[in-house]
């Protein structure tokens, strides 16, 4: 391919996903507005209009935070890509650092940083602005920046010596570095599936065994029911940060562990949090979990040989605006352009990913309403729609694209029907 071919394929799929991204924001927007008015008829007696609206106006406001934050974004891609920022930034590395490991070690961290520093006050206004307006931010401002810090540090601890691994390989290791590579990304990939719960997620909250004992003894009842060994249910102060509340499932083998936001807990009955757990427990039976890992990992191993082919092509650097210097490992910008050119190729096709995931959803809501029961997770669902504001008629085409859910409408029909024919 030729340096121009290239540089107008990646104008081409950028002003395409920009588009379609607008597009979408748009007729989301225009949609949830227009059923602002009156709660769907199946929510009519659960949901006040009250609630409905706040949700309306909530996603209204988000979208449009959003559509700022896309133009931000792309105008940052083209500033780094086209418009000559990482070749300057290179530049001016490589004359402190001369060529070398360290040249590419300092690259990968400037971009790192410079990224932060821009991606900053966006967090911050999302927190301190929008969630806040609506009633969910519990964040102080010193919470904030320690958890930014403390990120950061993991980022320097965790990431510097896997990035430096990766780029021996890719220095050192002939034709097939990629090969190893994925074989490295794999392990620390299975590797953080028990560090996260165990290690990382307890230095930004607390984790408290489950003390109520009837909820204790009615989930240890269910788990037995289909047959599942946890090593812990546990309780998460996720009201530090947020007042979204959520269930989640972590780890595998010795790790394996049930977390509830205590968010949840306060606001769900001991019957609504089982059927809740047992639609997660659903996505572990059904082998949902290993199977996104298995893909994952296929995934990766097609990318990292795609990169393996990149990395040797001149078009790919000079296509995206940077100039191999002879004699200066390329490795770390053939990382940080594949990094930055991938979603730009592959964000029209997200439906399909989203496809096998609500698949994956209507299988665990049929699970959890075999071994507990729907009409239990259709109020649990109900009250999680109203607390977090999730709109109840988001457009159908915005949500194909962005949302691993189905609507609730649709999710909640399909529920009631399994309750009906059970
Ligand atoms: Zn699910």
């Amino acid at each position: 391919m030729s340096t121009h071919g290239f540089s107008i394929l990646f104008i081409a799929f950028l002003l395409a996903t920009l588009v379609v991204r607008c597009w979408l924001l748009w007729r989301h927007v225009r949609h949830v507005q227009g059923h602002r008015g009156a709660v769907p008829p199946q929510f009519a007696e659960k949901i006040p209009l009250a609630a409905h609206q706040k949700a309306a106006d909530y996603t209204v406001a988000r979208s449009r935070f959003g559509l700022i934050t896309l133009f931000v974004n792309t105008a940052v891609l083209l500033g780094f890509t086209l418009l000559g920022g990482l070749q300057w930034l290179s530049v001016a590395i490589l004359n402190l650092t001369g060529p070398g490991m360290t040249y590419q070690i300092a690259l990968l961290a400037a971009f790192a940083a410079i990224s932060g520093i821009i991606d900053l006050p966006f967090e911050y206004y999302r927190k301190f602005v929008l969630e806040a307006k609506f009633g969910f931010n519990r964040m102080t401002p010193a919470l904030f920046f320690s958890d930014m810090l403390k990120s950061a540090a993991l980022g320097v601890l965790i990431g510097l010596p896997l990035v430096w691994v990766i780029l021996m390989l890719m220095d050192k290791a002939g034709d097939l570095w990629w090969l190893y590579a994925w074989f490295v990304w794999s392990g620390f990939q299975l590797l953080m599936l028990v560090l996260y719960p165990t290690v990382i997620a307890p230095m930004f909250n607390k984790f408290t065994p489950l003390s109520d004992d009837s909820l204790r003894s009615r989930i240890e009842n269910l788990m037995q029911r289909v047959g599942f060994a946890s090593k812990g249910l546990f309780v998460m102060d996720g009201s530090k940060r947020s007042a979204h509340g959520n269930a989640y499932f972590s780890g595998f083998g010795a790790a394996k562990r049930i977390v509830f936001f205590d968010t949840l807990l306060a606001r769900l009955a001991p019957q609504e949090i089982e059927a809740v757990l047992a639609h997660e427990l659903g996505h572990f039976k059904l082998k949902h979990i290993v199977k996104r890992i298995v893909v994952m990992f296929a995934l990766s191993l097609a990318l990292l040989a795609l990169l393996g082919y990149l990395k040797t092509q001149v078009w790919f650097y000079s296509g995206l605006g940077v100039d191999p210097i002879p004699g200066v490992p390329n490795d770390a910008m053939a990382l940080l352009l594949f990094m930055l050119a991938l979603p730009v190729f592959t964000f029209l096709f997200s439906p399909l990913t989203s496809i096998s995931s609500r698949k994956h959803e209507f299988e665990a809501d049929a699970f959890a309403a075999r071994h507990s029961n729907a009409q239990d997770l259709v109020s649990a669902l109900v009250k999680l729609y109203e607390d977090n504001a999730s709109t109840l008629t988001p457009d159908p085409l915005h949500s194909a694209f962005y949302d691993s859910h189905p609507p609730a409408t649709v999710r909640i029909n399909r529920l009631l029907a399994n309750a009906r024919t059970a």
